[in-house]
């Protein structure tokens, strides 16, 4: 079997890797357009920070390909003939496949802004990116960073950290409204504060103003301020990458369409990761999931189909972190923004902001845990996600919060006075905090 892959990211390689384990004998062959050998995109940041050096992100050594016995070949496939099982290279060759991977991820999203094609506004989802961010960045005073999401506050924290003011224009009243309820959109806004970050809530880019070079010079905002600024980083989101599935008979939507075992509509291909759009996701889930962790699990899902024992894709129980500056983040489970019927919560803040603690409950005894929320404080994903599983009445989850507790030694630790501001809000379920990291019986098996 000859396996082409388009796209070396998470999901390609974790596909590659999956299939040479279970095909020993398997010829694969990874095409990507973006870098010889796979990186960890999420980590681009700290290279921009000067935390890590551009070869730290290879999550594996160059001679790991060979030894592997996967063929790497750098360039872009232009077209794709599922007729003849063939994919055109943009270096005049051609591969012929038996099966065919397309992972080829996102890209970032613009809206037709005027003066978005100017010098000096770009947005960050790859190496091209980073290095125009290198290069576009040095000297400058102010960069605008437009963007209420993740992307947005890493920007934000790269100018920041090379001396550069970032000024963030969000659309919504708050940060990340979509998905953080209000006080924990709080805790990040302080943040920004700390920093010294100006954030425009309830305002959006209106239009990019370029100087007689073609330069980037000021944006102007829906409030009808024109901030000055030598650079604009666009943050607004990221579309599936069509741009090879479109030459071909493969149906697309927004992503390429997949059945849940990540077929796509022509024989022999499939898509995953950030490019595949499901047609019937489970209940709860999203048809497009643009995470790494995610990419990782559809590539590992759609390497046993591919190897003939078709499998289905399953996400299993939500979790997502990152940071905030210097505030961490941890979500697990059904952890919505707003109220929804049925669902209650619990929520505690450290008295400095520094730390928060939500955990969503099904409102109807016996109150089963159905999400958390971590800010500033870190909790055991195994333990989380059990507890989400088993439907673990909220009470059990209070006097067991130590199982959760993953802060290193040394760090604060908070479940006393977490548990006890959860007795107070609901004394009718008030419980007794197990000694420190004491583990019920039932949840001491996690840790074997
Ligand atoms: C700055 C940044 C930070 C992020 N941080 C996080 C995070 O903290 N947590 C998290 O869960 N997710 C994060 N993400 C999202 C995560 O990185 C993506 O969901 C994940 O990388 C998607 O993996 P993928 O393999 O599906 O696609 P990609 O990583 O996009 O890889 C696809 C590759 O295919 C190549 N390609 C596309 N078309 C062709 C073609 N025609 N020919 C050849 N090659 C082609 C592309 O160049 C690309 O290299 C972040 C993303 C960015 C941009």
């Amino acid at each position: 079997m000859h396996l082409v892959i388009i796209g070396n990211g998470i999901t390609g390689v974790t596909c590659a890797l999956a299939v040479r384990r279970l095909r020993p004998e398997a010829q694969i062959t990874l095409v990507s357009a973006e870098s010889a050998h796979h990186y960890s995109r999420t980590a681009l940041m700290y290279v921009y920070m000067g935390h890590l050096r551009p070869e730290d992100i290879k999550p594996y050594g160059d001679w790991f390909w060979t030894e592997n016995r996967l063929t790497l070949v750098h360039a872009t496939a232009t077209a794709l003939n599922t007729a003849a099982r063939l994919v055109t290279l943009d270096n005049g060759t051609s591969l012929t496949y038996d099966k065919l991977l397309l992972a080829t991820g996102s890209e970032s999203r613009r809206y037709g802004w005027p003066g978005q094609d100017l010098a000096g506004v770009q947005g960050l989802y790859n190496l091209p990116d980073l290095a125009a961010m290198t290069r576009d960045t040095q000297g400058i005073g102010r960069g605008v960073v437009v963007g209420g999401g993740l992307i947005g506050v890493e920007l934000a924290e790269m100018l920041h950290s090379r001396g550069i003011e970032p000024v963030v224009l969000v659309r919504e009243a708050r940060y990340w409204a979509s998905v953080l309820p209000p006080a924990e959109a709080r805790l990040v806004d302080r943040q920004f504060q700390e920093n010294h970050v100006p954030v425009h809530y309830n305002t959006e880019l209106r239009e990019i103003l370029g100087d007689a070079r073609g330069r980037v010079r000021a944006v102007v905002t829906t409030a009808g301020d024109e901030i000055t600024c030598q650079w604009v980083g666009l943050a607004t989101g990221v579309t599936p990458n069509l741009a090879l599935a479109r030459t071909s008979a493969v149906e697309t939507d927004r992503g390429v369409l997949v059945d849940e075992h990540l077929r796509t509509s022509a024989a022999h291909v499939y898509a995953a990761g950030d490019c595949a759009q499901h047609r019937r996701p489970a209940a709860g889930e999203l048809p497009i999931e643009q995470l790494w962790y995610t990419g990782r699990m559809q590539g590992e899902t759609v390497a046993h189909t591919i190897c003939g024992q078709p499998t289905a894709y399953r996400r299993g129980i939500w979790f997502n972190s990152a940071k905030f500056f210097n505030l961490e983040y941890q979500t697990y489970g059904l952890a919505p923004a707003g109220p929804v019927a049925g669902l209650e919560s619990f929520y505690w803040e450290h008295p400095a902001g520094r730390a928060a603690l939500r955990v969503y409950f099904r409102a109807e005894a016996p109150h089963a845990v159905a999400g958390f929320n971590a800010l500033g404080l870190r909790l055991r994903h195994a333990v989380c996600a059990q507890w989400i599983q088993q439907q673990a009445p909220v009470a059990t989850v209070m006097a067991n919060l130590g199982a959760a507790n993953f802060d290193p030694e040394f760090f604060p630790q908070h479940e006393k006075a977490v548990v006890g501001a959860f007795n107070r809000q609901f004394p009718q379920q008030a419980v007794v905090l197990k000694r420190g990291k004491g583990l019920s019986a039932k949840f001491r098996e996690v840790f074997r």
